[in-house]
């Protein structure tokens, strides 16, 4: 198979809200590159705030609580240049999102993957697994819901739950198969913990000194997600969170252990400040006949399916079965859940976006701000 076709990829680290700023750089190095970019896929602290409202919703500092620029898209006011993907982080308007936990347009041309997801591009795998993780929530259901009454809600309601996790560890290939990646690309926003094992440690040190005692302990990450990447042994690992670029080459094995074919790079990107490594631009090898839309992928479908009577939405802690189980514990797709996820036919996702708050409006927002500062209102 020759492939002489590029798929443009552009990856971004904590958005935080900064979708103009964001697509004047693309902008930027659209003309210096000579390309268009096919793919923008940000790595959560998206920030996708419609309206007033929603900042109501988010967890983050007084001092950060601000409407930026997102709303804008929301709106139609302007709409994304590039076609953009996102993770969630831990700074999020949680209470839109939570509209969509599996995922959905939150404008149009930008497309949230939900709690965790699995979804084709240009013939690419990418999958992605929304918030941070904390050991409180990890094993209880997705139990939050707006408007988060109890103020501790709208902080838990991003932390990890190891049914995501879980779900994407269905996606490990058959045992007798080694040879390949069965993921292009996974995304997060918090670091496996783990992996600055497989990079420059000293320099991440050097940058971020503070980190030393989580790295010793462990602690700097989620400590469930290099087990993930060992199982999906994806190409690429974009995350963000730590406010710091950082690269990692990961080695996997054969299965009699002797060194495979097939690393992992782990990619993590810094905030949109000037001068720091926010924005990778890639080119990855694609199919020439390969469709640039988004499409569900079958055997994250079929995993959904096939795990659906574990889905929680309850606080207390939610059991999932193991290989210590007596039932069925491996959720990998048989061939015939397979077929009937196929019967389906089509799996592009349609552009099927729609309002579902009043959207802010740019007149909105002057009067709200001559509302809350009369003296400045002439
Ligand atoms: P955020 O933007 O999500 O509020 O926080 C990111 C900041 O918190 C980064 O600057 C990062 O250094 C710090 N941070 C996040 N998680 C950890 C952690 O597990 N350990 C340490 N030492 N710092 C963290
Ligand atoms: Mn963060």
């Amino acid at each position: 198979k020759t492939s002489s076709r590029k798929l443009r990829l552009a990856v971004a680290g904590c958005a935080h809200g900064e979708m103009d700023k964001i697509y004047e750089v693309l902008a930027e190095i659209e003309k210096d590159k000579g390309y268009n970019f096919d793919l923008l896929i940000c790595c959560g602290d998206y920030q996708a705030v419609r309206n007033y409202g929603d900042l109501h919703h988010m967890h983050v500092n007084e001092k950060y609580r601000s409407i930026q620029t997102f709303y804008k898209y929301y709106s139609g006011e302007k709409t994304a240049p590039v076609l953009t993907l996102f993770v969630g982080g831990n700074h999020e308007a949680s209470g839109y999102l939570s509209e969509l936990p599996n995922g959905g347009w939150v404008a149009p041309n930008i497309y949230y993957m939900g709690f965790a997801n699995v979804i084709r591009f240009g013939g690419l795998r990418i999958a992605g697994l929304s918030g941070i993780f904390n050991i409180k929530e990890f094993n209880r259901g997705h139990y939050e819901r707006p408007p988060y009454a109890q103020y501790g809600d709208v902080v838990s309601c991003y932390h990890v739950r190891n049914l995501d996790v879980w779900r994407l560890k269905q996606l490990r290939p058959p045992d007798n198969d080694i040879t390949s990646n069965p993921i292009d690309i996974m995304v997060t926003h918090d670091w496996p913990a783990g992996i600055v094992d497989f990079g420059d440690k000293n320099r991440l040190l050097r940058i971020k000194p503070f980190f030393l005692d989580d790295i010793n302990g462990g602690k700097l990450g989620n400590p469930s997600t290099m087990q993930l990447l060992y199982d999906m042994r994806p190409k690429y690992w974009f995350a963000a969170h730590l406010h710091v670029g950082f690269a990692a080459l990961v080695p996997h094995e054969n299965k009699d252990g002797s060194p495979g074919a097939m690393p992992t790079r782990f990619l993590a990107l810094d905030k949109p400040i000037p001068h720091r490594h926010f924005i990778q631009a890639l080119e990855l090898d694609i199919d020439d006949d390969a469709e640039l839309k988004l499409s569900y992928d079958p055997q994250w479908l079929a995993i959904l399916k096939n795990t659906d009577r574990f889905t929680s939405i309850s606080r207390s802690n939610a059991y999932l079965p193991s290989a210590h189980s007596t039932e069925r514990w491996d959720f990998r797709p048989k061939e015939e859940e397979l077929a009937s996820i196929f019967e389906l036919g089509d799996l592009t996702i349609p552009e099927n976006f729609q309002q579902t708050a009043r959207p802010l409006k740019n007149d909105t927002q002057e009067a709200r701000r001559a509302q809350s500062n009369p003296q400045s209102a002439e």
